[in-house]
């Protein structure tokens, strides 16, 4: 097995432990993940819940993406890094941010989701596959 998938927010405050290999790993373009890292896209490791342990007290928040799923964002009240999404769509799985790894070089992003809402400005590495929305399950 490989080694463990650790991060946190900038602060320290809030860490995690990850064991097991990421279910998927995308850029997301839609509007909440811009709102949410103020750029382009947000890029995540969906994790199976089973295998995270959390450390730290992070707010979350409910909203209602473009998918017209409700999500859950937490993020760190102190630093406000954001750390991890879960979706009513997809229980059991858990997104971290791939820059709050201790080491963002594990991404391997796989596919490009919610190109319908891209802005020009931000091209993504074009040999990914890309989805308009979300990819089909
Ligand atoms: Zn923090
Ligand atoms: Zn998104």
């Amino acid at each position: 097995m490989s080694e463990a998938y650790t991060g946190g927010c900038a602060c320290g405050a809030n860490r995690y432990e990850i064991d097991g290999e990421p279910v998927v790993s995308v850029h997301c373009q839609c509007r909440d993940c811009q709102h949410k890292s103020g750029t382009g896209h947000g890029s995540y490791l969906a994790f199976q819940g089973a295998g995270v342990k959390l450390t730290g007290d992070p707010t979350r928040w409910d909203l209602v993406g473009d998918s017209g799923n409700v999500k859950t964002r937490a993020f760190c009240p102190t630093c406000g890094s954001p750390l991890y999404i879960t979706n009513a769509a997809m229980p059991g799985l858990i997104a971290v941010h791939a820059a709050s790894l201790d080491d963002p070089g594990r991404f391997k992003p796989q596919m490009v989701m919610y190109t319908v809402r891209g802005h020009a400005w931000d091209s993504v590495d074009p040999s990914l596959p890309t989805f308009e929305k979300m990819p089909p399950a």
